[in-house]
């Protein structure tokens, strides 16, 4: 291994050129004008940075990578470089962290503009209507939960025509990468102190991002609530997991800093090893659980049985701290995005005004398909929409032709299919060049990036205990692909650089 260069593979030509960096330390870096050498260089760092450091996923090619630990490894998709972020914007995102995981809580507690605002969508989704039969029988037992743990991302895309920072959604259940994020930061940290000179960034531009403890903190505090000496944390997991080491990052967090055990179980294992006590208490396998933390549980394919079905509802009958409750999932959905943007909503649930003017500033055009002059609009212009339907994980919106092609559909079949969509604005970023890599290869693209940021909540009753924006997690895709799951194939994990 003595030059870098032979081991890696190149997959599109690289401009070759003499001066390979920064002319001047001023400019901040052009990846254009990077020269072979260098980009190989740093490839390398990168990816043994990554695998001593723990920035890894399972590798598809072993079957065994998605349940056993510690084999078959691969780096995590990244971008090889931070991506440029105006510090106003950054500062915006951060801003309004706090009041959107507030404004989630007050949401949550309002079961009946819950039940009102899905009430059509629940004859047009069969996956949602379950969730809604959950939280109905939850209010009609009226069962209080009295400590909500929020851990919530807020992702953003900045639209460059309108120069604004708009909000693409909240996530409000298995929010991904609070683990890697961190790490992305720190390896690009890294990155820009080692060859800083040429790069021309201060390493102190990419902001400190402390996500895996934050989050790590925030379930912690809410064990400690929960007041069970004990109980240990669930993470409900999927059966398969390759991104099970963003995952154990919090695990491990919480074993080496708080002392609390984290176990992992399916949906499935907890219908077969669960049960509920008659103080609520939640036993699974024998343990008592203080906190069940969903990393599965947001689609369809999480329940293919009754039996996952079951273990949710077991679950939300027990005393347990649900991170999220069924009201928070509920309230993380699409639908509630758009209602929560129509006119005067918001105020229903937030007093201060400026608060109220700071979220209604990040919101996009968001709409119901009942909106017939927007549907038609739509129809014409298909290429400024996004279609969502209710799902989460990436892969499931509709785009282009496509709109036209789904609007025109729903239109010929009559009313019900339509609530099972939302119309949103498309948003537009800015396309840079970007070097993303994947599988120890890697390849330079035109990109765009989405800024998440993790937002924190816990309350007991009346009492506040957390409420903090909680680190951030920057992805990039390829300019092209209109869908951009960094599992999927198309995303990396990014961070960013304030500029
Ligand atoms: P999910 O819950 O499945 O992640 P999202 O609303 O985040 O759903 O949509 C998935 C992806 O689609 C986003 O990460 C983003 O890349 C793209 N996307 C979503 N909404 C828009 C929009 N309004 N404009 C442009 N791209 C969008
Ligand atoms: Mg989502
Ligand atoms: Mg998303």
């Amino acid at each position: 291994f003595q030059n870098p260069k032979n081991h890696l593979r190149k997959l599109e030509p690289l401009r070759s050129g003499r001066s390979l960096v920064m002319e001047s330390h001023k400019t901040l870096f052009d990846v254009d004008k990077f020269d072979d050498e260098f980009v190989q260089k740093l490839v390398y760092d990168a990816l043994v940075w990554s695998s001593l450091h723990g920035l890894v996923v399972g590798d598809k090619a072993y079957q065994k990578s998605g349940n056993v630990p510690g084999v078959g490894m691969m780096h995590a998709p990244i971008a090889l470089l931070p991506t440029a972020f105006p510090e106003v914007y950054w500062n915006q995102a951060c801003d309004v962290t706090p009041i959107f995981n507030e404004l989630i809580d007050r949401v949550s507690l309002d079961g009946k503009f819950l039940q009102d605002s899905l009430s059509r969508t629940k004859k047009a989704d069969i996956f949602t209507s379950r969730l809604l039969d959950i939280h109905s029988k939850m209010l009609e037992r009226n069962k209080k939960e009295d400590i909500r743990l929020g851990l919530h991302r807020f992702d953003y895309m900045l639209d460059e025509e309108t120069n604004s920072l708009l909000q693409i959604e909240m996530n409000t259940i298995a929010c991904s990468f609070p683990g890697h994020s961190r790490l992305v930061s720190e390896l690009h940290q890294t990155l820009l102190r080692s060859y800083g000179d040429q790069l021309g960034i201060d390493s102190e531009r990419v902001p400190k991002n402390a996500s895996t403890r934050q989050f790590a903190d925030a379930l912690a505090k809410a064990w400690f609530e929960y007041n069970n000496p004990r109980a240990v944390v669930m993470v409900i997991v999927q059966p398969e997991e390759r991104n099970m080491y963003d995952q154990h990052w919090l695990s491990s967090t919480l074993r080496e800093k708080h002392n609390i055990v984290a176990i992992r179980k399916t949906l499935a294992e907890v219908e077969k090893e669960g049960s509920v006590q008659k103080d609520g208490t939640l036993i699974v396998g024998g343990q008592a659980v203080a906190i069940v933390y969903f990393r599965s549980g947001y689609t369809p394919n999480d329940h293919p049985s009754e039996s996952e079905w079951n273990a949710r509802m077991l679950i939300e009958e027990s005393s347990a701290v649900k991170c999220p409750t069924i009201a928070y999932h509920l309230t993380g959905s699409k639908k509630i995005q758009q209602e929560l943007a129509k006119p005067g909503v918001l105020e229903r649930f937030l007093d201060n005004k400026e608060d109220i003017a700071k979220l209604r500033k990040c919101f996009a055009g968001l709409w119901s398909l009942d909106d017939q002059e927007i549907v038609k609009k739509a129809i014409e212009k298909p290429g400024l929409f996004v279609m969502k339907p209710q799902r989460e994980g990436g892969g499931n919106n509709i785009y282009g032709d496509d709109v036209r092609e789904n609007l025109l559909r729903l239109q010929r079949e009559g009313e019900d299919g339509t609530a099972a969509y939302i119309l949103m604005q498309r948003i537009f970023p800015k396309v840079s060049n970007t070097y993303m890599m994947r599988e120890g290869a890697y390849h330079k693209n035109q990109a765009i990036s989405e800024l998440g940021v993790y937002g924190a909540y816990l309350r007991n009753k009346d009492k506040i205990i957390v409420n903090e924006q909680s680190g951030y997690l920057m992805r990039t895709k390829i300019s092209s692909s209109d869908e951009g799951g960094v599992a999927a194939g198309f995303g990396v994990l990014d961070s960013i650089y304030l500029n």
